[in-house]
């Protein structure tokens, strides 16, 4: 019987997705519970929480309440910012049959989200946030400026982003009469001078990421002898890459902002996940063989989220 029951689980997750944490501000960490003892919990980075089954199940979706976005919602009124404890109000519930434990996190509207195991209760999950309600407030908090300032986050001429891991200057002057967008080597026609310098860099760095990652990621596989099936390039919010049971490999086109050798650790990273699919010390073993420095690597990817993120 239990036997059967796994086989059955097994189909349905055949393609199973691992995906990595950009670790954007909204989502910086996770506390986890378990059902049997709260108490005992320790809080971990979102980073050591990807669960072994290689599906991620606090993923953070648009939150709806009272028919407004979850951000407009909460903001104005907040009795638990007064010392009182967090209530069903405060929170947005999740449902999820395949979690173990009660989580707790700062979802990417700056909502306080609760994962609810299979066989456990809102009461409890409330419980388990009241436990650390201090810390979840003070991350909503930080996690409600982030968003602000994301959201107001425009390009213009004189501003600076990473590419290619350097600073570079966006520059706009012109070309016959036409205005122009020029920073490192590259060259943009803009479409009017006046215009978001983020939405035509965007399609361009998408454009670029999309010609350039693909072919290091084969060749990368080549080296290291595995099967890639496919590489998509894509415009993720909060990962980094993701790999598939089935050999795709999806990377963020932001991954050209990066240094090159921080390009490569998450390409190596992807790839290693083809080998083992999860994050268990037997992974970090494996992948610090092909990717000896990878530490550097990721802190420079954390160090830098804000920046990268726009
Ligand atoms: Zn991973």
């Amino acid at each position: 019987m239990a036997m059967s029951i796994r086989v059955v689980a097994a189909a349905v997750v055949a393609v199973a997705v691992i995906e990595e944490l950009l670790v954007l501000a909204t989502v910086r960490r996770t506390v986890h519970g378990r059902l049997e003892s709260t108490e005992k919990l320790a809080m971990r980075t979102a980073r050591r929480s990807v669960p072994t089954s290689g599906v991620w199940p606090e993923e953070a979706y648009p939150v709806f309440r009272n028919g407004m976005s979850g951000v407009s919602a909460v903001v104005s009124f907040e009795p638990s910012s007064n010392g009182l404890p967090l209530g069903a109000d405060d929170v947005v519930f999740r449902r999820n049959g395949r979690a173990r434990r009660y989580v707790a996190r700062i979802d990417r509207d700056g909502n306080i989200a609760l994962t609810v195991p299979r066989g456990g209760t809102r009461k409890a999950a409330l419980e388990f946030a009241n436990s650390h309600r201090a810390w979840l407030l003070e991350e909503r908090e930080k996690a409600r400026c982030a968003l602000d300032e994301r959201k107001s986050r425009r390009l213009g001429p004189g501003d600076s982003i990473w590419f290619r891991g350097e600073r570079v200057r966006l520059e706009v002057t012109k070309d016959w009469g036409r205005p122009v967008l020029l920073f490192a080597d590259q060259r943009i026609f803009l479409s009017d001078e006046d215009t978001d310098l983020a939405r035509p860099l965007k399609a361009r760095l998408r454009a670029l990421a999309k010609e350039t990652i693909p072919p290091l990621v084969f060749a990368e596989a080549s080296r290291l002898g595995l099967q890639v099936t496919k590489v998509t390039v894509r415009d993720q919010k909060t990962r980094w890459g993701s790999c598939s049971t089935s050999g795709t490999i999806s990377l963020n086109w932001r991954l050209v902002l990066a240094p090159p050798e921080a390009l490569r650790y998450v390409i190596a990273h992807e790839l290693t996940h083809l080998k083992r699919f999860d994050h268990s010390p037997v992974f970090w073993r494996m992948l610090e063989e092909a990717c000896p420095d990878y530490r550097v690597h990721e802190a420079w990817l954390e160090e830098r989220q804000d920046e990268l993120s726009w």
